[in-house]
């Protein structure tokens, strides 16, 4: 059988335990690291399994038919592979939807039980109750209802919180107000309290929350990007926070990673910084779902879902 490519920026010793944890799913294939392969290896591979790979490396693989990505996001795949790439496969994995929605869960939480206020209290020395409010009076809302919003729409609601969802497409999830469309996005921003962002960045998500879209919400209500950095305009978020008008973000994704020292975020007592580790891949669980999907492939010749070039996702 043609060996499998493992294209990554990632040092030797990452790769080496991704192929160990790959190849341990996928006994019966080889699966070699790209800049190990001989160019016989590398003519014959047709499936690549990636990391964030230089696409010249992709490039570099004449007779690939797909690419399986072992990240969920992929507009830089995208953008960087173009229109004439194989078949782009990404990865959905229901661990990390559940990882993904436990993270959602206890930042909402964060944000209900008023942690950044009480944070702020002790740094000034202050005992004082703030008023308990409880999640069914509150109002979450969700940009994006895929796998992981959807998933983390669901946690929120068994939790008590009032879910609402946006798609680009109109879902119907138990329990839980969906809407679509521009109108759709502004009702929902006006009536919630807490804001999640879990949409892809595409052409038409990048800048989606900027002033105008802060303007509109509840007047100190609070937002939580998981998603992508660049759905969110920088300053346009510092000035909202600076007037008042949102109370507090949570960020796990910034248009420069890591984020620079330079940011404002860092020390702004009205942002909370994580490191992108709101959704991490989880080796063992993508590893067996990778298999899975390439296993299927060589007996049936059925690729799972496949990304939409034009859609962005
Ligand atoms: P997904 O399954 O593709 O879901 C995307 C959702 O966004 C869908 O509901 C889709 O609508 C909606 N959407 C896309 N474009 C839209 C638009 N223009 N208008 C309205 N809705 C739109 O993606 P996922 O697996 O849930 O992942 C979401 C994102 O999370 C990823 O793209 C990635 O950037 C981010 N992520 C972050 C981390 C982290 O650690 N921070 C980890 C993993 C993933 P339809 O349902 O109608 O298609």
């Amino acid at each position: 059988m043609p060996p499998i490519a493992f294209v990554s920026r990632s040092d030797a010793a990452s790769e080496a335990v991704w192929i160990g944890a790959l190849s341990a799913a996928l006994p019966q294939e080889t699966i070699i690291s790209f800049s190990a392969m001989s160019d016989d290896e590398k003519q014959r591979a047709e499936i690549a399994i990636v990391a964030n790979p230089d696409p010249e490396h992709i490039a570099a693989l004449p007779n690939l038919k797909w690419v399986h990505s072992l990240w969920a996001g992929v507009e830089r795949l995208v953008a960087e592979l173009g229109p004439k790439a194989p078949p782009l496969v990404r990865l959905t994995d229901p661990e990390l939807s559940r990882v993904m929605s436990e993270a959602v869960l206890a930042w909402s939480y964060y944000l209900q039980r008023d942690m950044p206020a009480y944070r702020k209290q002790q740094q000034h020395r202050v005992w004082q109750e703030l008023e308990y409010r409880q999640p069914s009076e509150m109002t979450v809302s969700l940009i994006g209802l895929g796998e992981l919003g959807a998933a983390s729409a669901r946690k929120l609601k068994d939790a008590g919180f009032n879910v609402i969802g946006w798609s680009r497409s109109m879902k119907s999830l138990a329990g839980i107000e969906t809407v679509s469309g521009d109108e759709g996005l502004n009702t929902m921003l006006q009536r919630s309290d807490i804001v999640v962002c879990l949409v892809p960045l595409t052409e038409q998500t990048r800048g989606l929350l900027n002033a105008s879209r802060f303007g509109i919400m509840k007047k100190g209500a609070s937002l939580i990007n998981f998603a992508r950095g660049l759905i969110v305009v920088t300053d346009d978020l510092l000035d909202a926070l600076d007037s008042g008008q949102l109370s507090h973000a949570v960020l796990d994704v910034f248009e420069v990673e890591p984020l620079p020292d330079s940011s404002a975020f860092w020390d702004h007592e009205k942002v909370t910084v994580l490191p992108h580790i709101s959704g991490p891949t989880g080796r063992e669980s993508s590893a067996r779902i990778v298999a899975g999907n390439i296993r299927n492939w060589r007996q049936t010749g059925t690729l799972p879902p496949i990304v939409d070039i034009q859609r962005g996702y």
